[in-house]
């Protein structure tokens, strides 16, 4: 018996395709900062406050779901594939 597959790429709907996704903690830093300067001080007292126990992190990091890839990329069954194009398969 032979099986047939297709490789499938989708735009990652995790991160739109960047890569990358925002960290939502900067957006509460910002958030709390409001028209105050952003300072390293600012920054360490709001960690301390927010109990974060380690430093907040880079604003953005590299997307879980696809790697950083912006794309998923995964061998799907032919006739799956059909379907999902709208063409009738028998099973
Ligand atoms: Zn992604």
């Amino acid at each position: 018996m032979k099986t047939y597959t297709v490789t499938c790429t989708e735009i990652c709907a995790e991160c739109e395709g960047s890569g990358y996704v925002d960290n939502h903690l900067w957006r509460t830093l910002f958030a709390d900062l409001g028209d105050g300067k952003l300072t390293v001080e600012f920054v360490r007292q709001w960690e301390l406050d927010h109990n974060l126990g380690e430093n907040i992190g880079p604003e953005e990091s590299p997307c879980g779901e696809c790697d950083g890839a912006g794309k998923i990329v995964q061998q799907v069954p032919l006739a799956s594939a059909l379907r999902d194009l709208g063409v009738e398969v028998r099973s």
